[in-house]
């Protein structure tokens, strides 16, 4: 597969729950927008400069989930010059209710270009069609050369047990880069890493085989407003609800649609209020129980096995918040 020959987008998903959370649809604006031409690629693939500031990479299947994942964090990152990247592997091309192909994937990519530049990160978006990734050898060298050109610290992506089979496969696709990542003579046109990152997931709810584990808790108050400012910029997939969307979701009148962005609005806000609420003793431990109190809107990580495994202290300096 070609890196990017749609574009950056990027949002999320992360777990199951968006559909229902966020869902609407909608048609007017779609085919405005889908007639366009594709905005202007950042220089997504121009590896980061060497400033010594940590360079993390996301990968999420479909133009939405790296956004998700990412959100507040990537913001506060890119606000101290740390070089944060999100990846979709999949173009987005049938995550709609009504439309599909070529011109929803370039109203996706369009969409997570304009979430991103409001993160202040990089995005990029590969062509593979939506509801199609597989863990196969050339996409393993895709994800593995991605990494290697980013020279990343942190990579972060979903859990493998996840619901939607893109999710699942872009998770193996990272985890069978984790140590390909250093081996030289693999896909040998990128020079392979001489340090191996840490591997991260993002959470969700699903209990088999394992839950997903909180090491890592960041509060996100600070950038809560601007991060869901820029999350309902992705209007296909959070007012007119994605591929779970219908008509009645997103109404064309001016009212109807402020009443609708509120409400996404507010369940965007719940979801990182219960991964607070849910890992508070993650935050206590980062931020001490009185602080971790206070914190409202929280993002999680798990620390993946595979991959360099960092100490608490490492932990601490990588989200120094
Ligand atoms: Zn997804």
């Amino acid at each position: 597969m070609r890196t990017s020959v749609i574009g950056a987008v990027t949002a999320g998903v992360f777990g199951f729950a968006i559909g229902t959370m966020v869902s609407g649809p909608h048609p007017h604006i779609a085919l405005a927008e889908s007639a366009a031409a594709p905005a202007e690629q950042p220089a997504a693939q121009t590896p980061p400069p060497d400033d010594g500031k940590p360079r993390i990479i996301f990968f999420g299947a479909h133009p939405d989930d790296a956004e998700y994942q990412g959100a507040g964090v990537a913001m506060k990152w890119a606000k101290l010059g740390y070089h944060v990247k999100l990846v979709s592997v999949s173009n987005g091309d049938i995550g709609h209710w009504q439309m599909a192909g070529g011109p929803l994937a370039i109203r996706r990519k369009n969409e997570v270009l304009a979430v991103d530049k409001r993160l202040g990160v990089a995005t990029e978006v590969l062509d593979i069609h939506d509801g199609e990734i597989m863990p196969t050898l050339e996409n393993r060298r895709t994800i593995t050369r991605l990494i290697r050109e980013w020279n990343a610290d942190v990579v972060i992506t979903c859990r493998p047990n996840d619901y939607h089979p893109d999710h699942r496969y872009t998770s193996i696709l990272v985890q069978d880069s984790a140590y390909m990542v250093g081996v030289p003579f693999f896909t040998p046109s990128v020079p392979s890493l001489k340090r191996n990152p840490v591997f991260l997931y993002a959470p969700d709810r699903f209990q088999r085989p394992n839950p997903f584990r909180a090491d890592v808790a960041v509060g996100i108050d600070d950038v809560m407003d601007p991060t869901l400012d820029a999350l309902l910029l992705m209007e296909s997939q959070i007012q007119e609800g994605g591929a779970d969307g219908n008509a009645s979701l997103y109404p064309a009148d001016a009212a109807g649609r402020a009443r609708r962005t509120v409400e996404c609005r507010a369940n965007l806000e719940r979801r990182y209020a219960g991964i607070a609420n849910r890992y508070r003793e993650t935050l206590t431990k980062f931020y001490g129980a009185e602080r971790a109190a206070q914190i409202k809107h929280a993002q999680a990580f798990e620390v993946c096995e595979y991959g360099r495994q960092p100490s608490q202290e490492e932990l601490k300096r990588m989200f120094p918040f």
